[in-house]
């Protein structure tokens, strides 16, 4: 399966933005250059889907710039035979990115109708190893765990004690933080069951909203 509209687009905007931002990972970069982003926003949007700067995709939520995606997937260190958690569906992008690096992955997203919307395009664009499912992912999701990893595209007040439970012996955890006024982005590993995290850098996420 490939997908040839825009391809030009994609491959400058991996030479263009998302090298230069630190991207080196080989089979990440492949990733960006394969999934299709602009099947990913609304159609007025198309047009830029292969700028790097972020896009509204509805219901007040927003895409990530590209080489963020990158960013953050690379920090995963994906080989291709994991199981992998995703909080945040929104628009589907990220899930079809890990969906080509990892082995499964589960997605969740809180908004019924984004969850609902970025399945069927999952589907129909061959992501075949993806499950959207609709509810607070702040509490993770038991019954497939444990994962390789967890990463979670949406900013937490705090760490939820789920995702390290639910994480396996070195597994890793990259989730935007609220620290002291802004989001820090981190990646953490747990070793002999706590996570030792380390700092990347400042971020703007949409808030990880928590059902009571
Ligand atoms: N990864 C997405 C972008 C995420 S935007 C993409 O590639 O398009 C952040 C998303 O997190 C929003 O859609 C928002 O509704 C969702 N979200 C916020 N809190 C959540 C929670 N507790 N559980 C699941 N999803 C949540």
């Amino acid at each position: 399966m490939s997908f040839p509209p825009y391809s030009e687009q994609r491959r400058s905007l991996v030479e263009q933005f998302v090298k230069q931002a630190g991207v080196t990972d080989n089979r990440v970069l492949k990733a960006l250059l394969f999934v299709p982003r602009h099947e990913f926003v609304p159609k007025q949007y198309h047009e830029q889907a292969y700028a790097d700067h972020p896009l509204s995709i509805g219901n007040e939520q927003t895409i990530s710039q590209p080489s963020l995606v990158g960013l953050m997937t690379q920090l995963l260190k994906l080989k291709g035979d994991e199981k992998v958690l995703e909080i945040g569906t929104g628009s589907g992008y990220q899930a079809a990115i890990l969906s080509f690096l990892a082995k499964e992955v589960v997605s969740i997203e809180r908004i019924k109708q984004l969850a609902d919307r970025a399945r069927k395009k999952l589907k129909s664009l061959g992501f075949s190893n993806v499950i959207v499912l609709t509810g607070d992912g702040s509490k993770g999701y038991e019954k497939k765990s444990p994962y390789d990893c967890i990463i979670v595209t949406a900013a937490a007040q705090e760490i939820p004690r789920a995702f390290v439970k639910q994480l396996k012996e070195h597994g890793r955890l990259v989730i935007p933080v609220h620290t002291n006024g802004a989001q820090i982005l981190k990646v953490g590993i747990k070793k002999k069951g706590i996570m030792q995290f380390t700092d990347i850098e400042q971020v703007s996420f949409v808030p990880m909203v928590v059902d009571k």
